[in-house]
């Protein structure tokens, strides 16, 4: 099978199809229509395989998690994904791996009505490389740059899920059978925060998406708005699989380190908390205030209650 081919039977049928694409996959380049007073948001991310998910991981979980880790990325901005491309390397052409690829890129693209305007297929391991693009209001994009001390943080769902299902998947856990799909699907199909993004942009003065850990993610905001922070850990929001599976303080270091769980980590002002309340009661996920940053330049204190919470760890570090 060749790669005009794989393309024709995998992908281009497989396509939502969008009014604001004029030319899709087939010619040289795809060629696009960005809405007037819009700004456009690109972002890519590559995964490897045996470095960002396990060998055997299904392909459908494959798809799923590159579509949704860029979206994610989009959805930190405050920005709607509207178009994404493929850059595909594979050993070999397994016809029922790309089946079972493309129906999970589809997926999640009809879902979120998103078209896959091109990309480029090669032979090499096994490596996905996506990029979307997505449109955000002029002067209305999310930053990590913005937040000010005294905003409060708040995440999205639950923290450390997917952490968990990774050590569970390599045996290095026991979760109760009745919590295994839970942890499991939270590593493999994370749910990229989209409408939520999108209703914080004229509400939240920072957002990241947590893809490399709590702590970690949050010193970049840190860094990036030069704030300190207090994180109260008796305050992060943990799954009820979590806290059936593991024991009060490796819960919490799921929580503070674990990478993979695409929540939305933001900032918000005193003035916008209300806002921010009344925005969340027609989102279907919960949001929980987890601490508040200060003019404390780099600092990062961890707090249980009022008792300061003595914790050496980092988050996921991609080169240490
Ligand atoms: P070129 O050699 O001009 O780069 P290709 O033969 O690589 O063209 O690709 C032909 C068309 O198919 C292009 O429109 C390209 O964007 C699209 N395409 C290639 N691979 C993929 C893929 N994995 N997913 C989606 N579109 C693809
Ligand atoms: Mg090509």
């Amino acid at each position: 099978m060749k790669e005009f081919d794989i393309i024709a039977q995998y992908f281009k049928p497989r396509s939502h199809v969008r009014r604001d694409v004029q030319l899709g996959i087939g010619d040289d380049c795809a060629i696009v229509n960005v809405p007037q007073n819009q700004s456009l948001a690109v972002t890519t991310d590559t995964l490897v395989s045996g470095v960002h998910f396990p060998e055997n991981t299904p392909p459908r979980a494959i798809a799923h998690k590159a579509v949704a880790v860029n979206l994610s990325d989009l959805a930190a901005m405050g920005a709607e994904p509207a178009w994404i491309s493929l850059s595909l390397a594979m050993p070999n052409v397994d016809e029922q791996w790309l089946d079972e690829f493309s129906l999970g890129m589809q997926e999640l693209t009809e879902y979120y009505s998103v078209q896959l305007i091109g990309g480029d297929t090669v032979k090499g391991p096994l490596s996905i490389t996506l990029t979307a693009q997505g449109f955000v209001p002029k002067d209305q994009a999310l930053t990590r740059a913005k937040a000010k001390p005294g905003d409060w943080l708040y995440v999205t769902g639950t923290l450390g899920d997917a952490g968990l299902g990774l050590d569970m998947l390599q045996g290095k856990m026991d979760v109760p059978p009745k919590h295994r799909n839970f942890v499991a699907n939270r590593l493999n199909y994370p749910t990229p925060r989209v409408l939520v993004g999108t209703m914080l942009r004229r509400i939240a003065s920072s957002c990241i998406d947590i893809s490399d850990g709590l702590i970690a993610d949050l010193r970049h905001i840190m860094q990036a708005s030069n704030c300190g922070a207090i994180l109260q850990v008796d305050k992060l929001p943990l799954s009820e699989a979590m806290r059936d599976s593991v024991a009060g303080e490796q819960a919490l270091r799921y929580a503070l380190t674990a990478g993979d769980d695409y929540e939305l980590l933001f900032s918000v002002s005193e003035e916008q908390k209300g806002n921010l309340d009344l925005a969340m009661t027609t989102a279907s996920v919960s949001v929980t205030c987890i601490g508040q940053l200060n003019g404390v330049q780099g600092k990062l204190e961890l707090r249980d209650g009022k008792e300061r919470y003595a914790f050496e760890g980092q988050g996921y570090q991609h080169f240490s």
